[in-house]
């Protein structure tokens, strides 16, 4: 593996180690940053948020492609490493908290990130659901969440996630790494996707009749929806929205979600 020793040392001389309450696992070979910061597409020119830089291994690869890049990292003993990349602008707080849209300015951001485990889904949820619309995102997450993210009707993988960020965006994995990759190495692999907003991308209003709509249905996985659907209409919003009744969650398709979305949120 081509490490960036730079990076390794940095760390030692500033004493560092990964804090598993911060989910810190680095990447420290400057090979993989390039090729996650070459897989987020075209980005000379483009302005990137990158969240949780810890050493800087990514965020350096992110800039040498010209990018404007803006790091959020709630982690402060970072901070003084993060301090030596030219060029860089450096948040120090919760990415859960941030103001993305503000960050970014009117010209608007792509979102690259080894994001955290423990906040990975949350800020995922964020992006495809709050008022801040990343022009794409490339993220790193555990393999098993990236499987959850682009999972197909009909699978035990495909749930709420999986209808949210696909009727939000288009996704697919382009990467997967296996977890030596990482300092320290996680329990699991890893798995980088990219999601890119569709055209056609739902209102916020149905986006939140969604939301509702498939923690109903998935809440109760194995009963038809029905049954699943009671509280929010049953049978009739299933009939008028043209979905059978009879069906269970994982077997509805992002149209058949989509148009019980857009029932549901007639009646609201
Ligand atoms: N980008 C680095 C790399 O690839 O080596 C570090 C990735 S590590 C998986 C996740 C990083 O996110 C850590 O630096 C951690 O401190 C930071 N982090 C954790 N929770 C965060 C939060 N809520 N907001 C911003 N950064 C966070």
């Amino acid at each position: 593996m081509t490490e960036a020793p730079p990076l390794r040392e940095a760390l030692r001389a500033a004493g560092l180690s990964a804090d598993k309450g911060f989910g810190q696992h680095f990447l420290l070979d400057l090979n993989i940053c390039r090729k996650i910061a070459r897989l987020a597409g075209d980005l000379p020119g483009e302005t990137v948020i990158e969240v949780g830089p810890g050493p800087g291994g990514l965020t350096r690869a992110l800039l040498e492609t010209g990018a404007r890049v803006i790091a959020i990292e709630a982690d402060a003993r970072f901070l003084p490493l993060l301090a030596e990349l030219p060029g860089l602008t450096v948040i120090h707080g919760d990415a859960l908290k941030a103001d993305e849209a503000a960050l970014a300015g009117p010209g608007g951001a792509r979102i690259v990130s080894n994001l955290p485990y423990n906040v990975g889904t949350p800020l995922l949820i964020k992006w495809l659901t709050g008022p801040f619309r990343p022009r794409s995102m490339t993220l790193m997450f555990q393999k098993e969440v990236a499987e959850r993210i682009v999972a197909p009707v009909g699978g035990k993988d495909y749930g709420r996630l999986a209808v949210l960020a696909q009727t939000v965006c288009a996704t697919r994995v382009v990467m997967t790494l296996p977890a030596r990759a990482f300092t320290p190495p996680p329990k699991v692999d890893s798995a980088v996707v990219e999601l890119i907003p569709r055209a056609e991308a739902p209102s916020a209003k149905l986006v939140e009749a969604l939301q509702i709509v498939t923690r109903e249905a998935f809440g109760q996985r194995r009963k038809m929806l029905r049954s699943s659907l009671k509280t929010i209409g049953g049978e009739e919003i299933c009939i008028a929205a043209g979905v059978d009744p009879n069906l269970r969650a994982e077997a509805v398709d992002l149209e058949g979600f989509r148009r019980l979305a857009e029932t549901f949120r007639k009646t609201l």
